[in-house]
């Protein structure tokens, strides 16, 4: 069984600053969105003390925001290239 594709786009690539990992990062397509915008409101402000100014990949996000308290089932689901990525 073939899982559906609710959500897909691409991006240039950025590497994450935590785990180094290759990602497509930034708004852009014909409905400019970005995948970050599925997911929750995550509160990333401590890694801004930790120095870390720039966007972090879909992996670590989804790990930070199931330690935030968010059930993993309410996080999209997000595979990813590094230009292209898609919510299943
Ligand atoms: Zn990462």
């Amino acid at each position: 069984m073939s899982q559906r594709i609710e959500a897909s786009g691409s991006a240039s690539t950025a590497t994450c600053p935590i785990c180094g990992k290759k990602f497509p990062c930034g708004a852009s397509g014909p409905e400019m969105a970005c995948w970050c915008f599925y997911f929750p409101p995550v509160d990333v402000s401590f890694l801004k003390s930790k120095g870390i100014e720039i966007c972090i990949c879909p992996s670590c996000l989804r790990r930070i925001a199931i330690q935030q308290g968010y059930h993993e089932d309410l996080l999209p689901n997000i595979k990813f290239t590094e230009t292209d990525w898609y919510i299943v």
